[in-house]
């Protein structure tokens, strides 16, 4: 089955997401990426990848994922969120994150760990070729 990698990143963390998004392009083609609105946009236009996205972080789109999440249809998270700025929407990437721990779904909330978790599905992949 394919994986469902949910990829989010707040305003100061986009341009970080991206260039990630970029090292590991082979590897996210193969899997469905979704991702919140904004950050869905900059990834898909910066490397052609095809991304489901949902509403905006800030308008609900954290709680989309968390909700398909929740649901089983959600493999790993890679959402690099911003530590020195506070957020509007505080709750729901509280919400999103902890839904992962209930759910014991991988959550990257930086890049160390983000690359460490790319880096086992891109040998998982590799596995399957
Ligand atoms: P965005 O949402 O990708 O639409 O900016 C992310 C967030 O700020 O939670």
């Amino acid at each position: 089955m394919t994986t469902r990698i949910a990829l989010i990143a707040h305003d100061h963390k986009k341009d970080a997401i991206v260039e990630l998004a970029g090292e590991y392009v082979d590897t996210l083609r193969r899997c469905d990426i979704v991702a919140t609105g904004t950050t869905g946009a900059r990834i898909a236009d910066a490397h052609g990848l095809t991304v489901e996205r949902m509403l905006s972080g800030p308008h609900g789109g954290d709680l989309q994922i968390g909700s398909q999440l929740a649901e089983g249809h959600v493999d790993m998270v890679i959402f690099l969120r911003d530590p020195m700025t506070p957020q509007p929407h505080e709750p729901d990437i509280n919400a999103l994150v902890r839904a992962c721990d209930v759910h014991n779904v991988p959550c990257a909330t930086n890049i160390s760990t983000a690359r460490m978790i790319l880096d086992v599905l891109t040998l998982r992949l590799a596995e399957k070729v």
